[in-house]
């Protein structure tokens, strides 16, 4: 890995400030999924060294909240310009341990450092309410306060925005945290925690803690009972076990699960358009998002015309090692990622599906998957009802709105919905009627940090980005003062 800035690849943990190997001398493989070769050995921490960052995380956080809000904007604010002079060797360790193309590392890094620019931005405007007294002689005001350490833990998909996603808001708000990042991409975590260090976020403020034994971890930040608050992205079935294990302890919750996400077009839509939203949609990451296009809708009117017009887009796609000049798809994660999208689309075919293009590994070999479009979709097929977390577009044909609005919610999930179509009384009473945390109309992505970012039903709770997120990070107090 070529860096203009080498200080940025560490494989210690990040504790208090301080960067540390595992007790017993443990370290994890972390690979690039082009070559499967090894580009690290990573700290592999146990629990007793959770709760040894959980022991810093506790005063660090009283100081830290302690401090003006203009104070830690402006910490937060070097950070975020120290991130953003670093985005290319932050985008290139993210390529070579997560496996997307290199422009959409680029793209990550700019999203994922918006987070810490907003954020900063709203520390300085959590204010509090002087209220109307219903009572002759109180007074009532409310004050917002953080609610202290919180545990994070993020996925493999968005190595470096789904860290800045958590910690902004949560640092923003005066918390401090302790983040485990997905075994398969911790790389991108500790170069951000690097950064982090050297703009002056106070040791213990943000913790790094690595290792293998997910499960383990997640329980002793989960038990915990000075973590107030988990923040989880990643399935649906792990956030269900962290929200038993936090039970105990009744702390408040971040959700953001899986999805199952429908994509509508219309006879009315504009072709073009719409075939290149899906494309965005679905191709992006290699289909490895949960906000990706799972299942595409299409009007019996525009059809076939979509269905030719995709199929030539995605027959045309550049498969590749994401270094290289023009790769639009990379590789899938690893072998369970790869087995899931081989098994949906031999279940597909076998209930009567026409492969038009791709439906094959990818000749590259290892676990590169060819882009694929299947027709002639039903609800029957697993891809219907379960994300495919691949480059695979499955086309559904419907005839009328009411019966696409009730394909689209018959599913566990509500995160992202997609919808191509120039009526607009139609875009409003779909939108209306989509069960989703997220409507995006006419185009294929829809993220920044201005715009909050979750899902209904069994995608999760609670709201990422936007004004709306540092809230997730607040409690509210009554102060309510006699004569
Ligand atoms: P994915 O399928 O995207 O890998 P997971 O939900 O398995 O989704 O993983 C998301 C994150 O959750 C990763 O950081 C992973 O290590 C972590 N994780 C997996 N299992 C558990 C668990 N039982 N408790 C806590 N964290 C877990």
């Amino acid at each position: 890995m070529h860096l203009k800035n080498p200080a940025l690849l560490r494989s210690e943990a990040y504790i208090n400030g301080a960067w540390v190997s595992a007790a017993d001398g443990k370290t994890f493989a972390v690979h690039n999924p082009v070559s499967g070769e090894v580009i690290a050995q990573v700290a592999d921490l146990g629990a007793a060294e959770i709760t040894a960052a959980i022991d810093a995380s506790v005063p660090a956080q009283k100081a830290w909240a302690a401090r003006t809000a203009k104070d830690r904007a402006v910490v937060m604010r070097k950070w975020y310009d120290l991130a953003m002079a670093n985005a290319d060797d932050l985008a290139v360790i993210l390529t070579t341990e997560m496996g997307k193309p290199l422009s959409e590392a680029k793209g990550e890094i700019a999203y994922g450092s918006s987070f810490i620019d907003w954020f900063a931005e709203e520390a300085r405007r959590i204010s509090g309410d002087v209220l109307e007294s219903p009572i002759p002689g109180k007074r009532m005001l409310t004050l917002k306060q953080p609610i202290g350490v919180f545990g994070a833990i993020t996925p493999w998909n968005f190595p470096n925005a789904m860290i800045t996603r958590k910690v902004a808001p949560g640092i923003a708000a005066g918390c401090a945290c302790v983040l485990k990042p997905a075994e398969q991409t911790p790389l991108s975590a500790l170069a951000l925690a690097v950064l982090a260090h050297e703009a002056g976020i106070p040791a213990g403020v943000l913790n790094i803690v690595t290792g293998m034994d997910a499960p383990a971890i997640g329980k002793a930040l989960c038990d915990d009972p000075r973590i107030r608050k988990m923040t989880f992205t990643g399935s649906t079935e792990v956030g269900r076990i962290l929200m038993r294990e936090c039970a105990d302890t009744v702390k408040k919750m971040s959700l953001e699960l899986g999805g199952n996400a429908p994509l509508i077009v219309f006879d009315d839509a504009d072709l073009d358009d719409a075939v290149e939203g899906a494309l965005l949609s679905k191709f992006r990451n290699a289909g490895q998002t949960c906000v990706c296009a799972n299942r595409i809708f299409v009007q019996d009117g525009i059809y076939d015309a979509f269905a030719k017009k995709l199929t030539e887009r995605v027959a045309s796609m550049k498969v590749g090692d994401g270094m290289d000049a023009g790769v639009e798809q990379g590789p899938i994660i690893d072998e369970q990622g790869f087995a899931k999208i081989v098994a949906h689309i031999d279940d597909a075919r076998a209930k009567g599906a026409t492969v038009t293009t791709g439906g094959v590994p990818h000749e590259r070999g290892g676990t590169f998957f060819a882009p694929t479009v299947l027709t002639d979709m039903d609800n029957s097929m697993q891809l219907f009802s379960e994300e495919t977390f691949g480059p695979v577009a499955g086309l559904f044909k419907f005839s009328d709105e009411a019966e696409v609005i009730a394909a689209a919610n018959d599913t566990e999930f509500g995160l992202a919905a997609y919808l191509f179509t120039k009526d607009a009384a139609r875009l409003f009473r779909v939108s209306e009627a989509l069960e989703y945390g997220i409507v995006s109309v006419n185009t294929g992505i829809f993220s920044s940090e201005v715009g909050p970012f979750g899902g209904v039903k069994n995608s999760g709770l609670g709201r990422e980005g936007s004004k709306y997120g540092i809230d997730e990070f607040l409690e509210i107090k009554l102060l309510c003062i006699g004569d």
